[in-house]
């Protein structure tokens, strides 16, 4: 990978140009609470919820499931069912455009 302000050569995994400091490639995307499209059991929302937070998805599923359990199935089942719909999902890897229908007025 070659700088794009200076040209030298950087490490292909490289943010930033080690030799003018110039960041290369993509900025960091903001985190955003996704439900996951790739690593999903029901609704992907465990897993979007793991990414979110940096943590295993199976320990994520655990905890949730240990949550339900307490707090009697049926809470931890709505809550699941509310971050279905209320998390949106993540996009395809593709370039996210503001695909918009348009709006009849
Ligand atoms: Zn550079």
């Amino acid at each position: 990978m070659y700088c794009n302000a200076c040209g030298k050569v950087i490490a292909e995994d490289g943010r930033y140009c080690s030799h003018c400091g110039n960041v290369v490639g993509m900025p960091p995307v903001p985190k955003k609470l996704m439900r996951s499209r790739t690593d999903r059991k029901i609704g992907g929302v465990c897993a979007g919820l793991a990414q979110y937070l940096d943590l295993d998805v199976s320990l994520v599923r655990i905890l949730w499931f240990f949550v339900a359990l307490v707090s009697g199935i049926f809470p931890g089942v709505v809550a699941y069912v509310l971050g279905w719909i209320i998390i949106p999902e993540e996009s395809d890897l593709r370039p996210v455009v503001a695909s918009q229908q348009p709006v009849a007025s």
